[in-house]
C-alpha cells in the first residue's frame, strides 16, 4: 500500500528532523509529516548559539533546513499536511492527515509546543496588529519604536536582546522581581542599555485600535495600574504542548506531556514521544535531536521484534 510506511514521524523539528534522520540511515521506509516550515519553533530562533558543531552560532532557520537536507539525503520522505488523528488500527497505527490516511508500523510523535497566549483583553484582537509571538518575524517593524516583551524566561529574554536591534527601547514587563532565563541571558539582558525592566507587573490589556498604542499594567505587589506606551507587544509566557492530535490515544502528564521511558515509548508499544512533547523534556534544540535519535533506535528494535 503507497500510504504505508514503516515508521512514520509527526512534527519537523529538532527532533521530528533527527529520527527522521536516523530511521531512514537505518533503510526504514520512512515518513514525516509537517504542516508548516521544517525546524519546528527553531525556525523563529534569529541566532542559535547553544547548539554544538556551530561556535558562531546558525540562524535556526538555516539549521532546520539544514537537517531537512541531512534526512532527505539518506531517503526521508516528507508530505506537507495537518495530522488531525492518531488511532490504531488492525496492523499498525493510522495517521489521520488533512493529505489523506497513513498507516505506519511504528510512531514517532514529536509535535513540539507552541507559545501561550497570554490571555488578555486586545491580545487577539491585535495579534498581527503588533502583538507577536515571534520577534524574529516581526520585529524588523519597529525600527526605532518603543516595544514591549512579556514573560521572565529564555524566550522573553533572549527575544527581547534580539529586539533591541531594531528598537529603540525594549520593556520587559515580568510578574515577579526576578528572571527565570538563564544567568548568561540575564547578564546580557542587564547589560544592554536599550533594556529597561518592569518588575512585579503584569499586563491587563493590551491597548490601541488599529494597532498596539500601549498596554494597561498592574503592580502586583501595590495593586497600582498604569499605562505604558509601545507600538508592540511580543508575549513569551511559556509553551503549550501541541497534543491535540492525539485525542485520548496517551494519557498525558499534568502540564499535558507524553510520559515514555528512556527508550522514548509511550505506554502503548511502538508508539513513541520526542523532543517538548515529552514529560521531562529539557526543552532545547539539542536535547529534543537527542530523543528524536533515541525514539528512532528504539522504533527500528521495536519493528524487528514484530
Ligand atoms: P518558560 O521557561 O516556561 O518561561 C515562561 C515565563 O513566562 C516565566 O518567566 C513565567 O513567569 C512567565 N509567565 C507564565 N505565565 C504567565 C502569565 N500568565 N503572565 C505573565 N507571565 C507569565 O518559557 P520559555 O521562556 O518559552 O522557555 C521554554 C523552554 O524553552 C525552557 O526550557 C527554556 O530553557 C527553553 N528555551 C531555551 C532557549 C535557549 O536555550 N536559548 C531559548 C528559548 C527557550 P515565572 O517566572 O514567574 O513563572
Amino acid at each position: 500500500m503507497g500510504n504505508t510506511y514503516e515508521v512514520i514521524i509527526v512534527g519537523g523539528g529538532p527532533a521530528g528532523l533527527t529520527a527522521g534522520l536516523y530511521a531512514s540511515r537505518a533503510r526504514l521506509r520512512t515518513l514525516l509529516i509537517e504542516k508548516g516550515i521544517f525546524g519546528g519553533q527553531i525556525a523563529n530562533a534569529a541566532h542559535v548559539e547553544n547548539y554544538p558543531g556551530f561556535p558562531d552560532g546558525i540562524s535556526g532557520l538555516e539549521l532546520g533546513e539544514l537537517m531537512h537536507r541531512q534526512a532527505k539525503e539518506y531517503g526521508l520522505e516528507t508530505v506537507a499536511a495537518e495530522v488531525y488523528g492518531i488511532a490504531l488500527a488492525m496492523g499498525g497505527t493510522v495517521i489521520e492527515t488533512t493529505e489523506g490516511d497513513y498507516l505506519a508500523n511504528a510512531v514517532i510523535i514529536a509535535t513540539g509546543a507552541e507559545f501561550n497566549r497570554l490571555g488578555v483583553p486586545g491580545e487577539e484582537r491585535l495579534s498581527g496588529k503588533g502583538v507577536s509571538y515571534c520577534a524574529t518575524c516581526d520585529g524588523p517593524f519597529f525600527k526605532d519604536r518603543v516595544v514591549a516583551v512579556v514573560g521572565g524566561g529564555d524566550s522573553a529574554v533572549e527575544e527581547g536582546i534580539l529586539l533591541t536591534r531594531f528598537a529603540s527601547e525594549v520593556i520587559l514587563i515580568h510578574r515577579r522581581d526576578q528572571l527565570r532565563a538563564s544567568r548568561l541571558l540575564q547578564e546580557r539582558a542587564f547589560a544592554n542599555k536599550k533594556m529597561a525592566f518592569l518588575w512585579d507587573t503584569v499586563v491587563e490589556e493590551i491597548l490601541g485600535n488599529e494597532r498596539v498604542t500601549g498596554l494597561r499594567v498592574r503592580n502586583v505587589k501595590t495593586g497600582s495600574t498604569s499605562t505604558i506606551e509601545a507600538s508592540a507587544a511580543f508575549i513569551y509566557v511559556g509553551q503549550r504542548p501541541n497534543t491535540d492530535c492525539i485525542g485520548k490515544l496517551l494519557s498525558l502528564d499534568e502540564e499535558g506531556r507524553i510520559p515514555t521511558d528512556g527508550r522514548m515509548e509511550t505506554e502503548i508499544k511502538g508508539i513513541f514521544a520526542a523532543g517538548d512533547i515529552r514529560k521531562n523534556s529539557s526543552r532545547q534544540a539539542i536535547t529534543a535531536a537527542g530523543d528524536g535519535a533515541t525514539a528512532a533506535i528504539s522504533a527500528e528494535k521495536f519493528l524487528i521484534q514484530q
